[in-house]
């Protein structure tokens, strides 16, 4: 391990986190970040070191400890803004591996905590025998919780945005329609065309990117994101993050643009890649 003199946490005024727990990342020297390490996220990164991706993810500087944790050292993608308005967009039609529903499903006590998350979302999701038991199941409620945002019918939905005047939004797990998704995206462009053309421009690049990467034919991609990235300049990037639950094939590859049926472990990735396109080319027409 490289030992490398860290500031304890990012309270770097432009540091912006739209996403996982506050305590997964610090700040580093020269620009960059540490994220809490995952064993699988670090092989992904390895990987990609190889690939045709790896234009468009952060740039990667290994393993590194402090106070007795380890971290993944990458690039702070926000750098090079000034005062960043940032979205993190989330791909894929499901948002938990076909493992973690298995799992689920070895333990298939229904439960109480899980049916009154449901209920506050939604009275009447529950069916009436799991109204009667006060109780649903884990993998029922996984692929119910799925179903309220665009996760399911676009193959993508936002966790969340930071405009640079400071306003920040998590609020968008119930967003499922294309027609709210334009607003937000307007919103959060300030109607700027050129700043729109520019994602659209970075986004066909990412596509090209994908369809001639072996890692992404070799990889269940679920739970990764997006990231966009504009300031008043008009610079603007999207960068592909987060390869926590991104998990390699045994045999065999996956097409990312198909329909998921449990055990072929397709993740719609493609397919949601070009409905946020037409959304944002949506976006710009209207
Ligand atoms: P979750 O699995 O809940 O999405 P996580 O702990 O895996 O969270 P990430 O999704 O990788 O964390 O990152 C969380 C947020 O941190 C992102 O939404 C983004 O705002 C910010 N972030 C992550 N990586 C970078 C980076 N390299 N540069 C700048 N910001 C980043
Ligand atoms: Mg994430
Ligand atoms: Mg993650």
């Amino acid at each position: 391990f490289v030992h490398w003199p860290f500031r304890s946490s990012l309270k770097k005024v432009n540091w912006v986190q739209l996403a996982g727990h506050k305590g997964s990342f610090k700040s580093a020297e020269g620009g960059t970040i540490l994220k809490k390490l995952s064993d699988n996220e670090r092989r992904c990164f390895e990987k990609l070191q190889e690939d045709s991706l790896l234009s468009f993810i952060p740039q990667y500087h290994g393993v590194v400890e402090k106070d007795g944790q380890c971290f993944l050292h990458m690039s702070d993608l926000l750098l090079p803004f000034d005062q960043p308005n940032v979205m993190d967009c989330k791909m894929g039609v499901r948002t938990y591996l076909e493992e973690e529903l298995v799992r689920a499903r070895e333990h298939p006590r229904p439960r109480e905590d899980l049916y009154k998350k449901m209920v506050e979302v939604d009275r009447e999701a529950p069916t009436a025998e799991e109204h009667s038991q006060v109780a649903v199941t884990k993998p029922r409620y996984m692929q119910w919780r799925e179903t309220l945002s665009s996760t399911h019918t676009l193959g993508y939905r936002i966790e969340g945005i930071k405009k640079s005047d400071g306003t920040c939004r998590t609020d968008f797990k119930k967003t499922r329609l294309q027609q709210d998704i334009i607003k937000v995206f307007q919103d959060f462009v300030g109607g700027n065309i050129d700043i729109m053309q520019s994602y659209l421009s970075r986004l066909a690049e990412i596509q090209l990117a994908l369809s001639k990467s072996y890692f992404f034919k070799q990889h269940e991609v679920i739970g990764s994101s997006l990231l966009f990235l504009h300031d008043i300049s008009g610079k603007a990037q999207v960068w592909m993050i987060d390869f926590g639950k991104t998990t390699a094939l045994a045999e065999g590859q996956l097409l990312h643009n198909v329909p998921w049926q449990e055990g072929n472990r397709e993740d719609g990735y493609l397919w949601g890649l070009q409905n946020l396109i037409h959304t944002i080319e949506a976006a710009k027409e209207s």
